[in-house]
Protein backbone atom coordinates (compact mmCIF):
# COMPACT_ATOMS: atom_id res chain seq x y z
CA UNK A 1 0.00 0.00 0.00
CA UNK A 2 1.16 3.57 -1.05
CA UNK A 3 1.07 6.87 1.21
CA UNK A 4 0.04 8.81 -1.66
CA UNK A 5 -1.45 7.94 -4.93
CA UNK A 6 -1.26 11.10 -7.04
CA UNK A 7 -4.03 10.76 -10.28
CA UNK A 8 -2.88 12.85 -12.64
CA UNK A 9 0.85 13.80 -14.22
CA UNK A 10 0.51 17.54 -15.25
CA UNK A 11 2.50 19.99 -13.64
CA UNK A 12 0.19 20.22 -10.47
CA UNK A 13 0.59 16.23 -10.15
CA UNK A 14 4.23 16.01 -10.86
CA UNK A 15 5.06 19.09 -8.04
CA UNK A 16 3.30 17.17 -5.83
CA UNK A 17 4.93 14.20 -6.57
CA UNK A 18 8.56 16.10 -6.37
CA UNK A 19 7.85 17.49 -2.80
CA UNK A 20 6.30 14.32 -1.21
CA UNK A 21 9.17 12.11 -2.25
CA UNK A 22 11.40 14.97 -0.71
CA UNK A 23 9.12 14.02 2.57
CA UNK A 24 9.92 11.01 2.63
CA UNK A 25 6.69 9.74 1.85
CA UNK A 26 5.97 5.97 -0.46
CA UNK A 27 3.64 7.13 -3.58
CA UNK A 28 2.61 6.43 -6.54
CA UNK A 29 2.39 8.77 -9.90
CA UNK A 30 -0.29 7.26 -12.64
CA UNK A 31 -1.68 9.14 -15.73
CA UNK A 32 -3.20 7.98 -18.92
CA UNK A 33 -0.93 9.94 -21.23
CA UNK A 34 2.02 11.49 -21.55
CA UNK A 35 3.55 12.54 -18.55
CA UNK A 36 3.75 16.47 -18.25
CA UNK A 37 -0.15 16.87 -19.10
CA UNK A 38 -1.55 19.84 -21.04
CA UNK A 39 2.00 21.02 -21.34
CA UNK A 40 2.23 18.54 -24.09
CA UNK A 41 -0.18 20.75 -26.66
CA UNK A 42 1.41 24.27 -25.69
CA UNK A 43 4.01 25.66 -28.34
CA UNK A 44 5.58 27.92 -26.22
CA UNK A 45 4.66 28.89 -22.44
CA UNK A 46 4.37 32.68 -21.50
CA UNK A 47 4.24 33.67 -17.72
CA UNK A 48 6.20 31.40 -16.22
CA UNK A 49 9.13 33.00 -14.15
CA UNK A 50 12.48 32.67 -14.88
CA UNK A 51 11.90 30.31 -18.00
CA UNK A 52 10.71 32.95 -20.49
CA UNK A 53 10.20 31.43 -24.11
CA UNK A 54 10.60 27.67 -23.49
CA UNK A 55 8.59 25.30 -25.37
CA UNK A 56 5.60 23.24 -23.71
CA UNK A 57 7.28 19.80 -24.97
CA UNK A 58 10.44 21.12 -23.33
CA UNK A 59 8.86 22.17 -19.87
CA UNK A 60 7.06 18.38 -19.76
CA UNK A 61 10.63 16.57 -20.44
CA UNK A 62 12.44 18.64 -17.90
CA UNK A 63 9.47 17.63 -15.30
CA UNK A 64 9.82 14.02 -16.28
CA UNK A 65 13.67 14.21 -15.80
CA UNK A 66 12.78 15.24 -12.69
CA UNK A 67 10.96 12.69 -11.63
CA UNK A 68 12.99 9.76 -13.08
CA UNK A 69 15.79 11.61 -10.95
CA UNK A 70 14.14 11.38 -8.07
CA UNK A 71 13.49 7.45 -8.77
CA UNK A 72 9.74 8.33 -8.43
CA UNK A 73 7.55 5.42 -9.90
CA UNK A 74 4.91 6.05 -12.36
CA UNK A 75 2.64 4.07 -14.52
CA UNK A 76 1.41 5.03 -17.76
CA UNK A 77 -2.56 3.90 -17.17
CA UNK A 78 -5.87 5.50 -17.40
CA UNK A 79 -8.01 5.05 -14.23
CA UNK A 80 -11.43 3.96 -14.19
CA UNK A 81 -12.81 3.97 -11.08
CA UNK A 82 -11.59 5.20 -7.43
CA UNK A 83 -13.19 4.06 -3.99
CA UNK A 84 -12.41 6.76 -1.62
CA UNK A 85 -14.36 6.45 1.20
CA UNK A 86 -12.20 4.43 4.28
CA UNK A 87 -9.08 4.32 5.54
CA UNK A 88 -7.58 2.23 2.29
CA UNK A 89 -7.95 3.99 -0.84
CA UNK A 90 -8.84 2.10 -4.06
CA UNK A 91 -7.55 3.01 -7.35
CA UNK A 92 -8.30 1.03 -9.97
CA UNK A 93 -6.86 1.68 -13.75
CA UNK A 94 -7.64 -0.77 -17.03
CA UNK A 95 -5.09 -3.32 -16.34
CA UNK A 96 -4.43 -2.70 -12.11
CA UNK A 97 -5.73 -1.94 -8.87
CA UNK A 98 -3.03 0.32 -6.38
CA UNK A 99 -4.29 0.92 -2.83
CA UNK A 100 -2.89 4.23 -0.89
CA UNK A 101 -3.76 5.65 2.55
CA UNK A 102 -4.42 9.20 0.61
CA UNK A 103 -5.18 10.10 -2.85
CA UNK A 104 -4.38 13.51 -4.67
CA UNK A 105 -6.73 14.16 -7.42
CA UNK A 106 -4.78 16.24 -10.65
CA UNK A 107 -6.92 15.27 -13.26
CA UNK A 108 -6.84 18.84 -15.05
CA UNK A 109 -9.57 20.05 -17.98
CA UNK A 110 -10.10 18.95 -21.37
CA UNK A 111 -11.46 21.34 -24.13
CA UNK A 112 -15.22 22.51 -24.79
CA UNK A 113 -16.25 21.88 -28.18
CA UNK A 114 -18.82 24.11 -30.09
CA UNK A 115 -21.77 21.48 -29.91
CA UNK A 116 -21.73 21.58 -33.63
CA UNK A 117 -23.45 17.90 -35.22
CA UNK A 118 -20.54 17.04 -37.45
CA UNK A 119 -18.21 18.20 -35.48
CA UNK A 120 -16.76 15.27 -33.45
CA UNK A 121 -16.36 12.97 -37.25
CA UNK A 122 -14.27 15.87 -38.02
CA UNK A 123 -11.56 15.91 -35.31
CA UNK A 124 -8.58 15.21 -37.42
CA UNK A 125 -10.60 16.08 -40.73
CA UNK A 126 -10.11 19.65 -40.13
CA UNK A 127 -11.07 20.66 -36.54
CA UNK A 128 -8.69 20.65 -33.69
CA UNK A 129 -8.02 22.03 -30.06
CA UNK A 130 -3.90 21.74 -30.31
CA UNK A 131 -2.25 24.07 -32.41
CA UNK A 132 1.11 22.66 -31.27
CA UNK A 133 0.04 18.92 -32.39
CA UNK A 134 -1.71 20.13 -35.71
CA UNK A 135 -0.38 23.15 -37.30
CA UNK A 136 2.11 21.63 -39.65
CA UNK A 137 -1.56 20.42 -41.53
CA UNK A 138 -2.14 23.37 -42.58
CA UNK A 139 0.45 25.53 -43.29
CA UNK A 140 0.14 28.32 -45.97
CA UNK A 141 -3.37 27.31 -45.13
CA UNK A 142 -6.51 29.49 -44.68
CA UNK A 143 -8.20 28.48 -41.52
CA UNK A 144 -10.24 29.62 -37.96
CA UNK A 145 -9.79 29.91 -34.66
CA UNK A 146 -12.15 30.04 -32.26
CA UNK A 147 -12.24 32.32 -28.79
CA UNK A 148 -11.48 35.37 -27.03
CA UNK A 149 -9.62 34.51 -23.98
CA UNK A 150 -5.49 34.06 -23.75
CA UNK A 151 -5.12 30.44 -24.62
CA UNK A 152 -7.34 31.72 -28.22
CA UNK A 153 -5.08 34.41 -28.80
CA UNK A 154 -1.53 32.73 -27.71
CA UNK A 155 -2.36 29.74 -30.19
CA UNK A 156 -3.58 32.32 -32.89
CA UNK A 157 -0.42 33.99 -32.54
CA UNK A 158 1.59 30.50 -32.98
CA UNK A 159 -0.61 29.75 -35.76
CA UNK A 160 0.15 32.51 -37.52
CA UNK A 161 3.55 31.79 -37.99
CA UNK A 162 2.49 28.96 -40.36
CA UNK A 163 -0.80 29.32 -41.81
CA UNK A 164 -1.81 32.11 -44.51
CA UNK A 165 -4.67 33.64 -43.06
CA UNK A 166 -6.72 33.42 -39.55
CA UNK A 167 -10.18 34.58 -38.87
CA UNK A 168 -10.38 34.92 -35.41
CA UNK A 169 -14.01 34.16 -34.91
CA UNK A 170 -15.06 35.85 -31.95
CA UNK A 171 -19.06 35.96 -30.31
CA UNK A 172 -18.42 38.92 -28.26
CA UNK A 173 -16.89 43.01 -29.10
CA UNK A 174 -13.89 42.72 -26.91
CA UNK A 175 -11.32 40.18 -25.75
CA UNK A 176 -11.16 38.60 -22.37
CA UNK A 177 -7.34 37.66 -22.87
CA UNK A 178 -4.29 39.78 -21.64
CA UNK A 179 -3.92 43.70 -23.27
CA UNK A 180 -0.59 42.18 -24.27
CA UNK A 181 -1.89 39.30 -26.40
CA UNK A 182 -4.69 41.30 -27.83
CA UNK A 183 -2.35 43.86 -29.11
CA UNK A 184 0.06 41.29 -31.08
CA UNK A 185 -3.06 40.19 -32.40
CA UNK A 186 -4.37 43.22 -33.78
CA UNK A 187 -1.27 43.89 -35.20
CA UNK A 188 -0.32 40.75 -36.75
CA UNK A 189 -0.76 41.14 -40.52
CA UNK A 190 -2.59 37.05 -41.40
CA UNK A 191 -5.01 37.74 -38.58
CA UNK A 192 -8.15 38.91 -39.11
CA UNK A 193 -10.70 39.29 -36.12
CA UNK A 194 -14.93 38.93 -37.04
CA UNK A 195 -16.72 40.28 -33.90
CA UNK A 196 -20.01 39.38 -32.19
CA UNK A 197 -19.73 35.97 -34.84
CA UNK A 198 -20.08 32.53 -34.16
CA UNK A 199 -20.20 29.34 -36.02
CA UNK A 200 -23.26 27.94 -37.62
CA UNK A 201 -22.31 25.11 -39.61
CA UNK A 202 -19.08 23.68 -40.42
CA UNK A 203 -19.20 22.70 -43.73
CA UNK A 204 -17.69 19.52 -45.35
CA UNK A 205 -16.11 18.14 -48.72
CA UNK A 206 -15.25 14.53 -48.85
CA UNK A 207 -15.15 14.17 -45.61
CA UNK A 208 -13.24 17.33 -44.90
CA UNK A 209 -13.23 20.76 -43.65
CA UNK A 210 -14.23 23.33 -46.48
CA UNK A 211 -15.43 25.68 -45.17
CA UNK A 212 -17.84 27.57 -42.36
CA UNK A 213 -20.84 29.46 -42.27
CA UNK A 214 -21.35 32.24 -39.40
CA UNK A 215 -24.27 33.63 -37.28
CA UNK A 216 -24.51 36.33 -40.15
CA UNK A 217 -25.08 34.38 -43.00
CA UNK A 218 -21.36 34.63 -44.13
CA UNK A 219 -19.47 31.45 -45.45
CA UNK A 220 -15.82 31.37 -44.89
CA UNK A 221 -13.22 28.73 -46.58
CA UNK A 222 -11.46 27.56 -44.34
CA UNK A 223 -9.42 24.34 -43.91
CA UNK A 224 -9.19 23.77 -40.47
CA UNK A 225 -10.90 25.76 -36.93
CA UNK A 226 -8.91 25.58 -33.93
CA UNK A 227 -11.47 25.50 -31.30
CA UNK A 228 -10.49 27.53 -27.47
CA UNK A 229 -13.43 28.51 -25.82
CA UNK A 230 -13.20 27.01 -22.56
CA UNK A 231 -12.91 23.64 -20.83
CA UNK A 232 -14.56 20.69 -18.72
CA UNK A 233 -12.84 19.66 -15.75
CA UNK A 234 -11.79 16.03 -16.15
CA UNK A 235 -13.90 14.54 -13.59
CA UNK A 236 -15.92 12.05 -14.43
CA UNK A 237 -14.16 9.40 -12.05
CA UNK A 238 -14.87 11.81 -9.04
CA UNK A 239 -18.23 11.27 -7.42
CA UNK A 240 -20.49 14.05 -8.34
CA UNK A 241 -20.74 14.67 -4.66
CA UNK A 242 -17.68 16.00 -4.23
CA UNK A 243 -18.69 18.01 -7.31
CA UNK A 244 -19.55 21.55 -7.99
CA UNK A 245 -22.41 22.56 -10.73
CA UNK A 246 -19.75 22.98 -13.00
CA UNK A 247 -18.08 19.89 -12.22
CA UNK A 248 -14.88 20.84 -10.48
CA UNK A 249 -13.56 19.06 -7.09
CA UNK A 250 -15.00 21.36 -4.17
CA UNK A 251 -11.93 21.94 -1.86
CA UNK A 252 -11.19 23.57 1.45
CA UNK A 253 -8.06 25.84 2.40
CA UNK A 254 -5.89 22.63 2.34
CA UNK A 255 -7.07 21.56 -0.70
CA UNK A 256 -8.91 18.65 0.98
CA UNK A 257 -11.80 17.26 -0.84
CA UNK A 258 -15.40 16.49 1.65
CA UNK A 259 -14.22 13.20 1.86
CA UNK A 260 -11.07 12.19 4.57
CA UNK A 261 -7.49 11.50 3.50
CA UNK A 262 -8.66 12.65 -0.51
CA UNK A 263 -7.15 15.63 -2.05
CA UNK A 264 -7.18 18.11 -5.37
CA UNK A 265 -5.06 19.91 -6.62
CA UNK A 266 -4.34 22.35 -10.25
CA UNK A 267 -7.27 22.81 -13.22
CA UNK A 268 -9.62 20.43 -11.85
CA UNK A 269 -10.76 23.11 -8.77
CA UNK A 270 -12.41 26.28 -9.44
CA UNK A 271 -10.02 28.84 -8.99
CA UNK A 272 -9.39 32.39 -10.71
CA UNK A 273 -6.29 31.72 -12.26
CA UNK A 274 -5.42 28.23 -14.69
CA UNK A 275 -1.38 28.80 -14.87
CA UNK A 276 1.48 26.66 -14.49
CA UNK A 277 2.23 28.19 -11.69
CA UNK A 278 -0.62 28.25 -9.96
CA UNK A 279 -0.92 24.54 -9.98
CA UNK A 280 2.63 23.89 -9.20
CA UNK A 281 2.16 26.24 -6.10
CA UNK A 282 -1.60 23.65 -5.18
CA UNK A 283 0.98 20.72 -5.32
CA UNK A 284 3.65 21.80 -2.85
CA UNK A 285 0.93 23.38 -0.65
CA UNK A 286 -1.02 20.25 -0.57
CA UNK A 287 1.97 18.24 0.69
CA UNK A 288 2.49 20.91 3.33
CA UNK A 289 -1.15 20.09 4.29
CA UNK A 290 -0.88 16.33 4.36
CA UNK A 291 0.77 14.91 7.91
C1 LIG B 1 -3.63 26.19 -25.19
C2 LIG B 1 -3.16 26.46 -23.79
C3 LIG B 1 -2.06 27.30 -23.56
C4 LIG B 1 -1.63 27.55 -22.24
N1 LIG B 1 -0.54 28.35 -22.06
C5 LIG B 1 -0.09 28.61 -20.81
C6 LIG B 1 1.06 29.44 -20.59
O1 LIG B 1 1.67 29.92 -21.54
N2 LIG B 1 1.45 29.70 -19.32
C7 LIG B 1 0.80 29.18 -18.23
O2 LIG B 1 1.21 29.43 -17.11
N3 LIG B 1 -0.30 28.36 -18.40
C8 LIG B 1 -0.75 28.07 -19.65
N4 LIG B 1 -1.85 27.27 -19.83
C9 LIG B 1 -2.50 26.70 -18.63
C10 LIG B 1 -1.68 25.53 -18.06
O3 LIG B 1 -1.27 24.71 -19.14
C11 LIG B 1 -2.51 24.71 -17.07
O4 LIG B 1 -3.02 25.56 -16.08
C12 LIG B 1 -1.70 23.61 -16.40
O5 LIG B 1 -0.98 22.86 -17.37
C13 LIG B 1 -2.63 22.69 -15.61
O6 LIG B 1 -1.89 21.66 -15.02
P1 LIG B 1 -2.65 20.48 -14.26
O7 LIG B 1 -1.60 19.62 -13.66
O8 LIG B 1 -3.67 21.03 -13.34
O9 LIG B 1 -3.50 19.71 -15.37
P2 LIG B 1 -3.09 18.96 -16.73
O10 LIG B 1 -1.83 19.44 -17.28
O11 LIG B 1 -4.31 19.01 -17.57
O12 LIG B 1 -2.86 17.45 -16.24
C14 LIG B 1 -3.91 16.61 -15.87
C15 LIG B 1 -3.49 15.17 -16.16
O13 LIG B 1 -4.46 14.28 -15.60
C16 LIG B 1 -4.55 13.16 -16.47
N5 LIG B 1 -5.81 12.47 -16.26
C17 LIG B 1 -7.07 12.99 -16.28
N6 LIG B 1 -7.99 12.02 -16.06
C18 LIG B 1 -7.28 10.86 -15.88
C19 LIG B 1 -7.65 9.50 -15.65
N7 LIG B 1 -8.93 9.12 -15.54
N8 LIG B 1 -6.67 8.57 -15.54
C20 LIG B 1 -5.37 8.93 -15.63
N9 LIG B 1 -4.95 10.20 -15.87
C21 LIG B 1 -5.90 11.14 -15.99
C22 LIG B 1 -4.46 13.79 -17.86
O14 LIG B 1 -4.05 12.82 -18.83
C23 LIG B 1 -3.41 14.88 -17.65
O15 LIG B 1 -2.11 14.45 -17.99
C24 LIG B 1 -2.31 26.98 -21.14
C25 LIG B 1 -3.41 26.14 -21.36
C26 LIG B 1 -3.83 25.88 -22.68
C27 LIG B 1 -4.99 24.97 -22.90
Amino acid sequence: MYDIIIIGMGISGITAAIYAKRAGKNILLIDKSAPGGLLNNIDTITNYPGLPNISGPDFALALLNQINELEIPYKIEEVIDISLSGKEKTVKTVSNTYKAQKIILALGRTPKFLGLPNEASLLGKGVSTCALCDAFFYKNKDIAVVGTGNSALQEALYLANVVNKIYLINRRDGFRGDALLVDKIKNNPKIEVIYNSNIESLNELDGKLASITLDNATTINVSGVFIYIGFIPATKIVDPKILDENGYIKVNKKLETPIKGVYAIGDCLNKDIYQLVTAAADGARVINNIE
